[in-house]
């Protein structure tokens, strides 16, 4: 049997998830439209640590660096420990010029609090670092479905600052995300 990850020696802290739901409305209550920029700062300060846990993870299974890892490996390796670390199973996919990373379960999001817009910033802000260091370049990233806005899963499209702009804008124009990076070909 695997060691459960050991928190303290990875700069980790079991926070209950309740707490993090409760901190994250309490935030959109009381900040509005700011909470999001707040809670993207917090996961991306976080992402480097989160990062080097996962290397950790993978050197105590007798796997190489993530960053040598196959990519189908790299995949099956990263939802176990997300998983594992309480965040949720995640898809790793393409789509067009971007990557995308899906989630049925992913804890941030919360179906019986909606919303009206994507609310998985922290997550955003974690993904954004954490995958940024994988592809050594800065990565955005823009949730564009979200359990907690009753869709069936978190959808976060991953890609360069000057894609997801445009992806944002004309998203904000009334065009699909899938129709905007078709537009991006
Ligand atoms: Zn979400």
């Amino acid at each position: 049997m695997q060691q459960p990850i050991d928190l303290p020696a990875n700069d980790l802290v079991a926070v209950t998830r309740d707490s993090l739901l409760a901190l994250r409305a309490a935030l959109y209550r009381d900040m509005g439209p700011n909470a999001a920029a707040l809670l993207q700062e917090a996961g991306y300060a976080g992402g480097g640590a989160l990062f080097d846990a996962f290397t950790r993870w993978l050197s105590a299974r007798g796997l190489s660096s993530p960053e040598t890892l196959p990519a189908a490996e790299f995949a099956s390796r990263a939802t176990e420990f997300f998983r594992e670390t309480g965040w949720g199973s995640i898809d790793l996919g393409a789509l067009d010029t971007v990557a995308t990373v899906d989630s049925t379960d992913w804890a941030e999001s919360d179906p019986s609090h909606p919303l009206e817009f994507p609310g998985c910033y922290y997550t955003a802000g974690v993904l954004a670092d954490f995958f940024g260091r994988l592809a050594a370049e800065p990565l955005a990233v823009m949730e564009v479905e979200c359990r907690s806005m009753g869709s069936p899963r978190c959808r976060f499209l991953l890609g360069n600052g000057e894609t997801m702009q445009r992806v944002y804008d004309a998203m904000a124009d009334g065009v699909t995300y899938e129709d905007a990076l078709a537009a991006t070909r």
